[in-house]
């Protein structure tokens, strides 16, 4: 099925379902609207792409984020920004970038099946990815390393996270650990802060969210754009307030202060950003307000070449 792409599909009239999907959908998703899995541009001369490796509707998100403001105050923001107080939508967003000689894929969503799916939804097999980088090793993160036979997913891969990140989650010797990373130890090379990934990949810390969550920053002929990982996790109740502390934030003051280093930094720049829990397709830019930021979704600003 390689290189017959859902609209030759739909040009063809054949309706000829990908592996698992059922007309563009994953499984369980019929009836629910439609929505793009996969948003390519090109940075100077890397192809990037984003993929939606699953998303969810989740209840009660003021018990998530914002845990240190009142009801009232995330009700209050959550009107101002037109958004329900009751339930939110997740996303859950990897991100590849092609190279010249390499094809990197960050994160690795929720599980095996809806990550090969989202990347065959891009054209790409999975034993085609050359290097998986991970920001951190939370279950959403590292769930599609391994298949749920227990066998790698990416059979021609080496992996790199942070070192701190690695050991954090080895000594506690957790379930995601065993069954996820811990296989796959022998090809894992573990990085520092500022090391190169690959030319123009930069890895960055940026601790809190977990001990050794680092974002990474992309610099192909002078275009910028930093992949932020979960350094912030909503557009509005995390972003556009970096203080507000967040359940799933492991040191929640180290958390917020790398936040709001981060989007300092990128709204500074104004240079895009990729937030794998951002709204698909999860590239935005970050504009200063008075005492937080705004997201800006990007529109056509990456696709004028
Ligand atoms: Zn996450």
């Amino acid at each position: 099925m390689q290189g017959f792409t859902r609209r030759q599909a739909l040009i063809a009239g054949t309706a000829a379902p990908l592996a698992g999907m059922i007309g563009g959908m994953a499984k369980g998703e019929e009836g629910r609207p439609a929505m793009a899995r996969t948003s390519r541009f090109k940075l100077g001369s890397m192809e990037i792409t984003t993929l939606l490796a699953g998303t969810d509707v989740r209840p009660d998100p003021g018990k998530i984020f914002g845990t240190n403001v009142s009801p009232e105050e995330f009700k209050q923001v959550s009107i101002e920004n037109f958004l329900p107080v009751d339930r939110a939508r997740f996303y859950y967003t990897p991100t590849l970038v092609r190279t010249g000689e390499e094809l990197v894929l960050f994160d690795t969503g929720l599980d095996a099946e809806s990550m090969t799916t989202a990347l065959a939804e891009a054209g790409v097999r999975p034993d085609e990815i050359t290097l998986i980088v991970l920001t951190h090793l939370h279950r959403d993160h590292v769930g599609g390393l391994m298949t749920d036979a227990g066998a790698p997913t990416f059979a021609n891969a080496r992996y790199m996270t942070g070192a701190i990140e690695h050991n954090h989650w080895q000594q506690q010797d957790s379930e995601v650990y065993r069954a996820k990373v811990a296989p796959l130890l022998e090809k894992i090379e573990f990085l520092e802060d500022g090391d190169e990934v690959l030319s123009g990949i930069t890895a960055l810390a940026a601790f809190g969210h977990t001990p050794g969550h680092m974002a990474f920053h992309l610099d192909s002929d002078d275009q910028q754009l930093t992949l932020t990982g979960d350094t912030t996790n909503h557009y509005v109740w995390s972003l556009a307030y970096p203080e507000w502390e967040v359940a799933f934030d492991f040191d929640k003051v180290e958390a917020s202060k790398t936040r709001q280093r981060l989007l300092q930094q990128i709204a500074a720049e104004r240079t895009p950003m990729i937030g794998y829990h951002m709204p698909f397709p999860a590239l935005g830019y970050v504009a200063q307000r008075e005492d937080g930021y705004q997201w800006v979704p990007a529109s056509y600003q990456l696709s004028l070449d």
